[in-house]
C-alpha cells in the first residue's frame, strides 16, 4: 500500500503500514504465539537496576551492589519485565561484578519464567563503557567531532562495544544524533557539533563501530541513536524545555542523521524527552509512527527516555492520568517504556488492551520489535558473556587509540608569533580550576551520571598538571590553582582560591598555562544562567595578565563558554573539550610540540552571549553580505569559526578542478584539489568542501559542508584529494517541506578556492 501523507510531511510517500514492515523471524513468531497479554506487556517495560537492589539506593551512596532477589522475582517473574538499565547507586562496577549481577538476573529470566525469555540490559556507554571500572575512556562526542576522523570514531566505538559486551551488556544508548547548534545547551558536548552532514557521517561510523555487520557477534552491541527528534535546541537553551522547530527545519537539519541510521539498519532508537511545537514527542503519532516508522521505515525497537510516559501526565499535561499517558504513548508508537520507578505501566497497559483502548496489534508489533532485537543479539543463545573471554579489556592497545583520539581532538585556536610549542626547558606556572582534575577532563557520564566520582576511579591517569610535570620535570613547574570548583555543590560553583598566590608565583616562571572551563555535568544540572566563563576564572586570568608573563589558555569545557574579555590577553588558546582519561597527556603533547595539533572546531565559537550564530546561516546573519546597508560591524561577530583549527605546519591549497561546469539530475561531479604541506613538520589537515547556492526559492544558507577528508602530509608532500557530489548533496527542503533541486548556479568551495557550477533540470 502506498498512500500520500497529509498530516505531516504533506507530500511524502508513505512506504507502508509500519507493523507490516517488521521482519518475521520464525523463532520469535513461535514465542509470540504462546505469550499471554501480561507476558507481552512485561516485555515492553524497562526498569532501573536501582529498584531491584538492596540498600539505600541513594544516588550518592557507596553501597555495594547486591540484588534483592525478592524484588528481582517480582519484576521478572510476576511482571515479566523485559529490560533493565543503568547501574545501581549511580557508580561504576568491575567487569566481574557486572558478570555476577547480570548472570543472576538472566538466571531468573531464563529458568524461572514460563517462556524463558532473556532480559535485554542497556546502558549509556557514551564515550567508552561509562559504568565499568577500568574501561577505556575516549573524548566525549564533541571532541570526537573535532577529530573529523571517521576511522578513529569507528575504532573508538568498536572498542566500546567490546568492553560493554565484556561487562555482559549488549545494548548501548549511543550515539547522540541531536544537533549541537545551541552552545547554551547542557548536552552540547554529547553531540558531534552543529553541522548536520558531519553529524550524519560520524554518527554512521559510530553505529557501524558498535553494531558491525552482525550484532550477534560477542564483540558488538545494539546501538540506540537518540533522542528522536529535535532534542538539543530548546528555545530557552535549558534541558527538556519546549522547542519550536518548523517542519522545514526538522527535515533539513535534524532528520538526516536519523534517516541515515535507519537506512543503515539500526536496531533501536530513543525518543526526545521534550516538546516540539507544543507536542511532547512521546505522544506524537505524527513523528513516531508516521515519520519514523512509516516514512523512514524504521523496523526496530523504539524506546522512551527516562520516565517520559509518566511525564506526559506529571509534567506535560497532555494526559489527565497515568493510564491515559500510557495509552497516548503506546498508540503514538512507543515500543518500550523506560519506567525507572514502578510497574504500574504494565497494569495500565493490560487494562487498556482489555478495554479496547490500545489495539492488540500494536502490542504484538511492539513485542515483535523487542524480541527481534533480543534474537538478533543472540541473547537466547548467549544471555551473558564472560569477562575472561575479553583479554583486551582496558588494554594498552585500546588505550593507545583513546590517546590518539584525544590528540586528534585538541584544537589550536590561537598561536601568536608561534609561541607554541614551548621549549621543554621552560619554567611554567600551571593554574586554573581545570588544571589538576580528572573529573573536568572526562565530563559527565564518566563512572557516574554527573562524573562526580571520576577522581576515585581515574587515579592512574594524568591530569594536565601531572602531564606537564612529566614532560619538563616537576622542578620546573609551579602549581597554584587560583580558582577551584566546589565538588560538593552544583557543578558550576567555583571559588577564588588564592588568586594573589598564583600572581606571586608567576614572577618566577617563563610562561603561564591557565586551564579554565567547566566542571563535569550533564542534563538539567548543567543548565546555565550565563554562557560567559565564570567571573572568578575571568578575574584569575586578568590578574595573571597584569604580570606580563605570556599566557597559554587551555579550555576544558563541554560547550564554548564566552571568553571575549580574556582572549586578547592570551598568547595562545588551545581547546581540549572533554578529552577523557588521556586528555592530560594529549594537551601536554600539543603544548610542548610532541604532537602537531589538527583538531577543528565542530561548532561556531561565540563571542557574545546574544550572538549565537552557526556557520550555515542565512545571508542576513552575515555582516559581509550587508556591507553598504548597515555598518554594524560586530552584529554577528564570532570568536572562532566552525571548522577552524591551527597547526604547527602550513598547508597550501591549489588547483581546484571540477569535472564539469554543469550538473544534471542524474549526473555527478568529480572535484579535486591539491593540498601541500609547506612547513617543516608532518601534519594532518581536514579538507572541507562547502557549497553555496546563489539563489533559491527559500533563502539559501551562505554555505553548507558537503564532504570532508582528513589527510596526513610529510613536509613538502603534496596530495590530491578527490570528492564526488551528486544533486542530492545540494538539494534542500523547500517551503512545501519537499526535498528538491532547483535550477541555478552554485559555488563549490575548498579553503579559499571557488568554482561555480550550474544545476540544469
Ligand atoms: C537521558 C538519556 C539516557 C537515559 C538513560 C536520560 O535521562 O536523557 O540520554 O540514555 O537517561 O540513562
Amino acid at each position: 500500500m502506498s498512500v500520500m501523507l497529509f498530516i505531516f510531511g504533506c507530500t511524502s510517500e508513505k512506504k507502508d503500514d509500519a507493523a507490516a514492515m517488521v521482519e518475521r523471524i520464525p523463532e520469535v513468531e513461535a514465542l509470540l504465539a504462546q505469550m499471554t497479554l501480561e507476558e507481552k506487556v512485561g516485555q515492553m517495560a524497562q526498569i532501573t537496576l536501582d529498584v531491584i537492589t538492596k540498600g539505600e539506593n541513594e544516588m550518592v551512596s557507596d553501597e555495594p551492589l547486591v540484588l534483592d532477589m525478592d524484588l528481582v522475582r517480582r519484576a521478572i517473574v510476576d511482571y515479566g519485565v523485559g529490560s533493565i538499565l543503568n547501574t545501581a547507586n549511580n557508580r561504576a562496577r568491575t567487569v566481574e561484578k557486572w558478570h555476577t549481577v547480570i548472570s543472576q538476573i538472566q538466571d531468573v529470566a531464563i529458568n524461572e519464567t514460563r517462556l524463558g525469555i532473556p532480559v535485554i540490559y542497556g546502558i549509556d556507554a557514551i564515550h567508552g563503557t561509562t559504568y565499568t571500572a577500568g574501561a577505556t575512556f575516549f573524548p566525549q562526542q564533541i571532541g570526537q567531532g573535532a577529530t573529523f576522523n571517521r576511522e578513529l570514531v569507528r575504532k573508538a566505538a568498536e572498542i566500546t562495544a567490546y568492553e560493554t559486551r565484556a561487562s555482559s551488556i549488549p545494548w548501548n544508548f549511543s550515539p547522540v544524533l541531536d544537533m549541537g547548534r545551541d552552545p547554551r545547551f547542557a548536552r552540547l558536548w554529547e553531540t558531534f557539533g552543529e553541522d548536520v552532514y558531519h553529524t550524519k557521517v560520524l554518527g554512521l561510523e559510530m553505529i557501524k563501530g558498535y553494531e558491525g555487520d552482525d550484532i550477534s557477534s560477542p564483540y558488538r552491541v545494539a546501538s540506540c541513536p537518540k533522542h528522536f527528534l529535535g532534542y538539543g535546541t530548546p528555545l530557552s537553551g535549558k534541558d527538556r524545555t519546549p522547542a519550536l522547530i518548523p517542519e522545514i527545519e526538522l527535515r533539513e537539519r535534524h532528520l538526516p542523521p536519523f534517516e541515515a541510521a535507519v537506512n543503515a539498519g539500526v536496531q533501536t532508537i530513543m525518543v526526545n524527552s521534550g516538546l516540539i511545537n507544543g507536542v511532547p514527542v512521546h505522544a506524537s503519532y505524527e513523528l513516531l509512527t508516521e515519520l519514523l516508522k512509516e516514512e523512514l521505515g524504521f523496523t526496530g525497537l523504539l524506546l522512551t527516555d527516562w520516565a517520559d510516559i509518566e511525564n506526559l501526565h506529571n509534567r506535560d499535561r497532555v494526559a489527565a492520568s497515568q493510564k491515559e499517558a500510557v495509552k497516548l504513548a503506546i498508540n503514538a508508537g512507543i515500543d518500550m517504556s523506560m519506567i525507572p520507578y514502578n510497574l504500574d505501566f504494565c497494569d495500565y497497559l493490560v487494562e487498556l488492551v482489555r478495554e479496547g483502548e490500545v489495539p492488540m496489534s500494536r502490542i504484538d508489533d511492539a513485542v515483535r520489535r523487542i524480541l527481534n532485537t533480543k534474537f538478533k543479539l543472540g541473547l537466547f543463545d548467549t544471555p551473558v558473556t564472560h569477562y575472561e573471554d575479553y583479554p583486551l579489556f582496558g588494554s594498552e592497545e585500546f588505550e593507545s587509540v583513546a590517546l590518539k583520539t584525544a590528540q586528534e581532538s585538541i584544537t589550536l585556536l590561537k598561536n601568536e608569533n608561534n609561541i607554541l610549542p614551548l621549549s621543554k626547558n621552560s619554567r611554567i606556572l600551571v593554574t586554573g580550576p581545570n588544571s589538576n582534575s580528572m573529573r573536568a577532563l572526562n565530563g559527565g557520564w564518566s563512572y557516574s551520571w554527573q562524573g562526580e566520582k571520576v577522581d576515585e576511579f581515574a587515579q592512574d591517569y594524568s591530569t594536565i598538571l601531572d602531564a606537564i610535570r612529566d614532560k619538563i620535570g616537576a622542578g620546573n613547574v609551579l602549581f597554584r590553582e587560583g580558582v577551584r570548583y566546589d565538588n560538593d555543590a552544583a557543578y558550576w560553583v567555583d571559588e577564588a582560591f588564592d588568586i594573589p598566590g598564583a600572581v606571586r608565583a608567576a614572577a618566577n616562571v617563563d610562561y603561564i598555562v591557565i586551564v579554565l572551563g567547566e566542571n563535569s555535568y550533564t542534563e538539567k544540572p548543567g543548565d546555565l544562567h550565563d554562557l560567559t566563563l565564570s567571573q572568578n576564572q575571568i578575574d584569575l586570568a586578568k590578574a595573571l595578565a597584569r604580570t606580563g608573563k605570556p599566557m597559554i589558555l587551555v579550555l576544558n569545557q563541554g560547550r564554548p563558554r564566552v571568553i571575549r574579555e580574556i582572549e586578547p590577553l592570551m598568547s595562545a588558546v588551545v581547546n581540549a573539550y572533554l578529552p577523557g582519561n588521556f586528555g592530560g597527556l594529549a594537551v601536554a603533547d600539543v603544548i610542548f610540540g610532541d604532537y602537531n595539533p589538527n583538531g577543528k572546531l565542530p561548532f561556531t565559537y561565540p563571542m557574545y552571549v546574544n550572538t549565537l550564530v552557526t556557520y550555515d546561516h542565512k545571508p542576513s546573519e552575515n555582516q559581509a553580505r550587508m556591507e553598504g546597508v548597515y555598518d554594524y560591524e560586530s552584529d554577528f561577530a564570532i570568536q572562532y569559526p566552525f571548522g577552524f583549527g591551527l597547526s604547527y605546519t602550513t598547508f597550501e591549497y591549489s588547483n581546484l578542478i571540477v569535472s564539469n561546469n554543469e550538473l544534471r539530475p542524474n549526473g555527478s561531479l568529480e572535484i579535486s584539489v591539491n593540498v601541500k604541506n609547506t612547513g617543516d613538520r608532518q601534519g594532518k589537515e581536514v579538507v572541507k568542501l562547502f557549497t553555496a547556492l546563489h539563489y533559491a526559492s527559500i533563502t539559501p544558507d551562505v554555505q553548507r559542508l558537503r564532504r570532508f577528508d582528513k589527510i596526513s602530509l610529510e613536509p613538502g608532500e603534496e596530495k590530491t584529494v578527490t570528492f564526488t557530489l551528486t544533486p542530492q548533496d545540494i538539494s534542500f527542503i523547500n517551503a512545501r517541506n519537499e526535498r528538491v533541486n532547483e535550477a541555478g548556479d552554485f559555488d563549490v568551495m575548498i579553503s579559499d578556492l571557488v568554482e561555480t557550477v550550474s544545476f540544469i533540470k
